[in-house]
């Protein structure tokens, strides 16, 4: 009891937040670019509510979060009502967006949707931090970074998931009374 005591205390952000060690990385999508190809991609071959925004793949500094529903409607709308926006324009999240070749097709914003301060943690920190922000601020998503750099995701249900889990393993943990 004492083991799974002290273990329970010890559950850090990075133990509970995907992807997980073999897990495919983090789908993101990139501030200035991507197409909207490339992002109706993801957003057709993943179910995820949101995605984090990040400058680029190779940065992964954190940028924003986009909720799929925003993403979805936005480019749909976009495509029927906006000239010069197809396949290939680029999608920009940025005020501003970077100079293009003239021949290149209209560029898509969408700074508008974008959630600029999603709520992040350290992977360091005690999943029973986590777990008491996700009940006071009633989060549905938590960005989990390293040195600033963009890690993870915890979702609301990955939170409930490590509830239940720690209740089965240890009811009397302090983590739930
Ligand atoms: P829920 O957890 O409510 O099912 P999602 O469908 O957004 O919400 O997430 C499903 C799982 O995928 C969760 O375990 C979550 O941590 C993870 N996840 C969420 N968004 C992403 C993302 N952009 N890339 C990779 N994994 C994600």
């Amino acid at each position: 009891l004492e083991a799974k005591e002290e273990f329970s205390h010890k559950t850090r952000a990075m133990d509970v937040m995907r992807p997980r060690k073999n897990d495919p990385p983090l789908t993101v999508i990139t501030q200035d670019s991507m197409s909207v190809e490339d992002v109706e991609t993801i957003v057709s071959s993943t179910t995820y509510s949101g995605y984090p925004v990040v400058v680029s793949r190779t940065s992964q500094r954190l940028v924003g979060f986009v909720l799929r529903r925003d993403l979805i409607i936005s480019i749909e709308n976009a495509r029927k009502k906006q000239d010069g926006i197809v396949s290939t324009s680029v999608i920009c999240f940025t005020d501003y967006c970077p100079p293009l070749p003239p021949s290149s097709p209209s560029v898509l914003k969408l700074r508008s949707i974008l959630d600029l301060s999603p709520f992040t943690v350290t992977d360091e920190t005690p999943m029973e931090i986590v777990v008491d922000i996700f009940r006071k601020l009633g989060l549905r998503q938590c960005l989990v970074t390293h040195n600033g750099k963009l890690l993870g995701i915890i979702t609301k249900k990955d939170v409930l998931k490590h509830i239940a889990q720690m209740a089965n393993q240890d009811p009397d943990s302090i983590l739930f009374n």
